[in-house]
């Protein structure tokens, strides 16, 4: 872990764009709450196929009008060259300068042909017809991407995104830490110069989050799901579990060395804020 403390520590906070106007009103209360903690950049989730393009620029662009630092993300599979181009020369215009880099996963039954096929050819893209316009975060897996066919080709492959020239990586969310250490080290050894945040998920319903992990290949330890299980439909004490838990994990981070905190936050304030207050950041 000795590289990753070079990097000063950023800390972040991920929405989707909502679908409604309440929803969007509620984003903004959410954002008030999490910008007292001077978050490095608030980032925007983008639908891949451009599901979301309208709403995730929307919200973008409201948020950089407010003056808070924000990171779209832009999935490239479904896409064409034309169509990131334009996006990616929209947010240019406004003074957007960091973007988070992603393949994604078409929603099920939309297919679409596209000109990428990979992140990695995303982040060569923005690096050939934008230079180092934009700062470039990727996605990266320590338990590994689900659909990877091994643990060392999802690595050469990660190390592929890295070499087409981004800046910094967040991490899918986890619970094993040692999974996280092992990824790092493995960076290290393979002179992967860059730093790679922790992404955090709170814990807020268990159906959901063992949703959230069947699809994304991020394993709940027993342990951990055997007493999120034993809680039943009783929400209070899941979330004190789950607070105590995903506290002790970003302790452990920190104290380990990581480059920051990334919160997938699912539009909520409430679990981030006493995440961070009870780590005394
Ligand atoms: P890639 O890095 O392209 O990897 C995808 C798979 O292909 C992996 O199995 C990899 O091993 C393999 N692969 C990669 N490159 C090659 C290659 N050159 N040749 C052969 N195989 C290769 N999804 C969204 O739709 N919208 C979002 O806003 C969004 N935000 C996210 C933010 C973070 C921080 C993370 C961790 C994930 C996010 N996702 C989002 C989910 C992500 O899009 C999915 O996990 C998707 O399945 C993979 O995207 P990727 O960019 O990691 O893909």
């Amino acid at each position: 872990m000795q590289s990753q403390k070079k990097f000063t520590p950023t800390f972040s906070f991920e929405f989707f764009p909502p679908q409604t106007p309440e929803g969007m009103e509620k984003l903004r209360a959410t954002r008030i709450q999490l910008a007292q903690f001077n978050p490095k950049f608030f980032s925007v989730t983008f639908g891949a196929g451009g599901s979301t393009r309208e709403r995730t620029l929307e919200t973008v662009l409201e948020i950089q009008a407010e003056g808070y630092p924000v990171a779209p993300h832009l999935s490239c599979i479904g896409s064409t060259r034309d169509n990131i181009r334009s996006i990616l020369e929209k947010y240019h215009s406004h003074g957007i300068s960091r973007i988070v880099a992603l393949r994604g996963d078409l929603p099920s039954g939309m297919a679409q042909a596209g000109e990428f096929r990979y992140a990695n050819e995303l982040v060569a893209f923005i690096r050939k017809e934008f230079g180092d316009t934009f700062w470039i975060e990727v996605a990266a897996y320590p338990e590994y991407h689900p659909q990877a066919r091994s643990a060392l080709e999802d690595f050469t492959n990660f190390r592929r995104k890295v070499e087409a020239g981004s800046n910094a990586a967040i991490t899918q969310f986890f619970y094993n830490v040692d999974a996280y250490l092992h990824f790092v080290e493995m960076c290290e050894a393979a002179d992967l110069n860059i730093p790679i945040v922790p992404g955090i998920m709170p814990i807020s319903k268990f159906s959901q989050l063992a949703r959230f992990s069947d699809g994304c290949g991020a394993e709940i330890p027993r342990w951990i799901r055997r007493k999120l299980e034993s809680f039943g439909d009783d929400i209070p004490s899941i979330q004190a579990f789950g607070l105590d838990v995903v506290t002790a994990l970003c302790a452990r981070l920190l104290e380990a060395g990581a480059p920051g905190l990334h919160f997938y936050t699912l539009n909520s304030a409430v679990l981030p804020t006493k995440i961070w207050q009870r780590l005394g950041l």
